[in-house]
């Protein structure tokens, strides 16, 4: 595991906060950490910059950078390609900024295989509500697509056995000094390891009787 320079990867269940983490490292020390702006085949939304949040490309763009082998991992998220520049995990000198990267399981997993340098961590909302109410969103979604958000939520929260390092995410300061904590090598300093295998299991009850009670509302 790198202490210090190597790639940062950042996972987790949509709604756990896992881009305000990174944007709030790369933003307290820049000289160190840089955000590792993915492509993706996906509109724009409000306020996003082509190059700034993601570089926007057509699915044929993308499909041409899978086959010239320019992409260290990629994935399919909700119909649309998403994936990281092979460039973005090569820091230009020895003390360019490590990268810090907000992706999928998927992507991580893939990473996890090639990447060995990558310090992968699983972010976890700290309890159910908030993070129910986070996902469920402003009351305009439909109940079908609440329960589209959660049954991924929940099959994000089952790929964590495969993950070692966790931090909960219940306050922003404190996750990024956690985060910070692991990438100078405090990896087992962990008060209590339990814990985020029960705040698991919380979540997953929660958001499973979520998708009942909205299966309910039809
Ligand atoms: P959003 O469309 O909400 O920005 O992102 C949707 C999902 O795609 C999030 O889980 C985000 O972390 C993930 N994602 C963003 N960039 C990448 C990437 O380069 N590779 C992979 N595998 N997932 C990504």
């Amino acid at each position: 595991m790198s202490a210090g320079r190597g790639p940062v990867v950042l996972v987790g269940p949509s709604g756990a906060g896992k881009t305000s983490i990174a944007a709030r490292l790369v933003a307290k020390d820049p000289a160190r950490f840089a955000f590792s702006v993915s492509v993706t085949t996906r509109a724009p939304r409000g306020g996003e910059r082509d190059g700034r949040e993601y570089s926007f490309r057509s699915r044929t763009e993308f499909e041409a950078m899978i086959a010239a082998g320019e992409l260290a991992e990629w994935a399919e998220v909700h119909g649309e390609y998403y994936g990281t520049p092979a460039a973005n995990l090569m820091p230009a000198e020895e003390f360019s900024p490590a990268p810090v990267l907000d992706i999928d399981i998927q992507g991580a997993r893939q990473l996890m295989r090639r990447a060995d340098a990558a310090l992968v961590i699983f972010i976890l909302p700290p309890g159910p509500e908030e993070w129910i109410a986070r996902l469920a969103g402003r009351g305009t979604e439909s109940p079908a697509e609440i329960a589209r958000r959660l049954r991924t939520a929940l099959g994000e929260l089952a790929e964590a056995p495969f993950f070692t390092e966790f931090v909960v995410n219940a306050n922003l300061d404190d996750a990024v000094d956690e985060v910070l904590a692991l990438v100078e090598g405090g990896a087992g300093r962990r008060r209590d390891a339990e814990r985020p295998a029960r705040l698991r299991q919380a979540l997953e009850k929660a958001a499973r009787s979520e998708i009942m009670r909205l299966a309910g509302r039809g």
